[in-house]
C-alpha cells in the first residue's frame, strides 16, 4: 500500500458508463466487452464520482476503500478488461489528466441543410387491393403507400424542383418507392431528371406489381429492392424465378420478404435456400395483431444487445441523435415532407424549400434527435446506448421497448 493514503482511479476514455440507481454498466467501446454490477451501492458511488464532468473520469480511492473486497475486485475487473487502472499520487501529485468521452455532435459550424444525406420519394399513393393488407407497412420500412382515397402520383414538377435543390446539398442516396415506377413512361421521366446525377438511386417496388417479363436493368448507381408479400402464390413464384433467371444474384437487386408470422419466415427461408437467393432480407410487418410474432422474432434479449457489440462512434452518436432518421427526409405525392413518417408533418414543398424543411426539423422536429435516453422506459435502462436507435416500429406504436429487458 502506498504512503499517500490514496490512489487515483482512472477510467479509460473509451469506456462508456451508465448508472441507474445502484446498477452500473461499464462498456468498453474498443474491446466491446463490459462489466455489469447490480444493486452495488459502493461501485455505483465510485462510478458516479468518475462520471462527474469536472472529475474527468478520475476518482480518489483511499487506502481503506481499496482494502474493501468489493472495491478491490472492481479495480481488478477494470484492469483485467483494460478499462481502467490505479495511479500512485507520488507519480502524479495532482489529479491525472484524462480525456472524458464526449458525444459526436454532427453539425457544429456546418449549415444544417448540409446534414441532409438521404431523400425518399413516395412517388405514388395507390389503392391497389393487393397493397391493402400492408397499409401500415410504409410507416415501418420503405414500402409503397396504400390509400383508401383516390390514387395519387407525385407531379414531375415537384420531383424536378426537389432534384434541383438536392444538387446543392450533400445528398448521397435517393429512394424511389411506389407502384409502376419501373415502367414506362414513368421510369423514363424519372431517369431524365436523375439519370445524369451522381446520387445513388434505389427503387423500391413489390414483386406483385412488377411488369412481366421483368426486363429492368439497374445501371451503375442504381439498386432495386423487391418486396415479396404473402400469401406466396404460383404467380409470385413464377415472377421470382423469372427475376432470378434474368438477374442471377445481381449485386444490386435485393429480395425483401415481408413477414407477419413464423410460418412465413419458414416459407421465405425455404425459398431463399431453395432458389439460392444471396441478397435476401426479412422485413417484419406489424399488422396490429401480431405483437407475439415480434416478441418471438424481433424483440431484443440481453445477449442480442451485448452480441451487437456497438463500437465507439455508434455508442457516442446515440447520445446526440437517432442514426436511423438523422439526415433523412421523406416526400409524399402531395408534397408533404416528414423526417420520420410517424412524426408530425414538417411542412409542404409548396411553401418551404428543402433547406427550410431541414431547418424546421432542427428547430422543432423530433425525429433526428430522438434518443433512447429521452423515452420511457429506455431512459431508466442501463442499455440505452447499447440498443439500436429508436425504430419506426416503436414510434408508430409509441412503445419504446421492443426488448425482453423492461416490459
Ligand atoms: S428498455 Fe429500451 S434501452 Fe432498455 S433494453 Fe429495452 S429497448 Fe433497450
Amino acid at each position: 500500500m502506498n504512503n499517500s493514503g490514496f490512489r487515483w482511479l482512472v477510467l479509460e476514455p473509451f469506456v462508456h458508463a451508465v448508472i441507474k440507481g445502484d446498477d452500473v454498466l461499464l462498456y468498453n467501446t474498443l474491446g466491446k466487452n463490459y462489466l455489469l454490477y447490480r444493486q452495488n451501492t459502493g461501485i455505483a458511488k465510485i462510478v458516479q464520482q468518475l462520471s462527474i464532468p469536472e472529475n474527468g473520469y478520475v476518482a480518489k480511492l483511499t487506502n481503506s476503500e481499496l482494502e474493501d473486497t468489493v472495491i478491490g475486485r472492481f479495480v481488478a475487473d477494470l484492469r483485467k478488461k483494460f478499462m481502467g487502472d490505479l495511479f500512485d499520487p507520488q507519480c502524479s501529485a495532482s489529479r491525472p489528466f484524462n480525456i472524458v468521452p464526449l458525444p459526436i455532435v454532427k453539425g457544429g459550424a456546418i449549415p444544417m441543410e448540409q446534414q441532409l444525406v438521404e431523400v425518399t420519394f413516395q412517388l405514388t399513393a395507390s389503392n391497389l387491393p393487393a397493397l391493402k393488407p400492408y397499409k401500415e407497412a410504409s410507416r415501418q420500412f420503405t414500402f409503397p403507400v396504400y390509400t383508401d382515397s383516390p390514387e395519387q402520383a407525385m407531379p414531375l414538377d415537384t420531383i424536378r424542383s426537389v432534384a434541383a435543390q438536392m444538387k446543392l446539398l450533400p445528398v448521397a442516396t435517393v429512394h424511389f418507392c411506389g407502384t409502376g415506377i419501373l415502367d414506362e413512361p414513368l421510369f423514363g421521366a424519372y431517369n431524365r431528371i436523375f439519370g445524369k446525377t451522381s446520387f445513388r438511386r434505389k427503387y423500391h417496388v413489390t414483386l406483385r406489381q412488377v411488369a412481366v417479363p421483368f426486363t429492368f436493368s439497374p445501371g451503375k448507381n442504381e439498386f432495386v429492392a423487391l418486396y415479396i408479400t404473402f400469401p406466396f402464390d404460383q404467380q409470385q413464384l413464377e415472377l421470382l424465378q423469372q427475376v432470378l433467371h434474368t438477374y442471377p444474384n445481381h449485386p444490386r437487386v435485393e429480395f425483401n420478404f415481408v413477414v407477419q408470422e413464423s410460418r412465413e419466415v419458414d416459407v421465405a427461408s425455404e425459398l431463399i435456400s431453395g432458389l439460392g437467393i444471396k441478397h435476401a432480407a426479412f422485413k417484419p410487418y406489424l399488422n396490429g395483431s401480431n405483437i407475439g410474432f415480434f416478441e418471438e422474432q424481433v424483440f431484443m434479449s440481453e445477449s442480442d444487445i451485448f452480441g451487437s457489440r456497438p463500437g465507439r462512434s455508434e455508442v457516442f452518436s446515440r447520445i446526440s441523435m437517432n442514426q436511423n432518421d438523422y439526415g433523412k427526409l421523406t416526400v409524399f405525392p402531395n408534397g408533404d415532407v416528414f423526417a420520420n413518417v410517424n412524426d408530425p408533418l414538417l411542412g409542404n414543398l409548396n411553401n418551404l424549400t428543402v433547406a427550410g424543411l431541414v431547418s424546421r426539423e432542427n428547430e422543432v422536429g423530433k425525429s433526428w434527435k430522438r434518443r433512447r435516453m429521452d423515452v420511457a422506459p429506455c431512459n431508466g435502462c442501463l442499455y440505452q446506448f447499447l440498443c439500436p436507435p429508436v425504430s419506426s416500429y416503436e414510434i408508430m406504436m409509441q412503445r419504446f421497448n421492443f426488448c425482453h429487458i423492461k416490459q
